[in-house]
């Protein structure tokens, strides 16, 4: 009899160190999955992202308040 383990691989970096020269270009990220669209010059005051605070540092955990995708399920867009 043949035993197969099977554990899921999971191997992402905690965090991404994105340096930007020291501008302050506010970008705006929409989410995948239903629309909703995170700007970072507004931040999201109502769930717990202040105004101004760019996208890689919201937290990792952090989900979208529509549909509760994760990050990873967002994408820069340009309006
Ligand atoms: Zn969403």
């Amino acid at each position: 009899m043949q035993v197969i383990l099977c554990e899921p691989f999971v191997a992402k970096p905690l965090a991404f160190f994105i340096r930007s020269e020291g501008k302050t270009v506010a970008k705006t990220w929409m989410c995948l999955i239903c629309g909703w669209i995170y700007d970072e010059s507004t931040g999201a005051p109502e769930h717990g992202i202040a105004p101004g605070t760019p996208w890689e540092q919201v937290p990792m955990n952090w989900t979208c308040p529509e549909c509760g995708a994760r990050k990873e399920d967002f994408e820069m867009v340009e309006i």
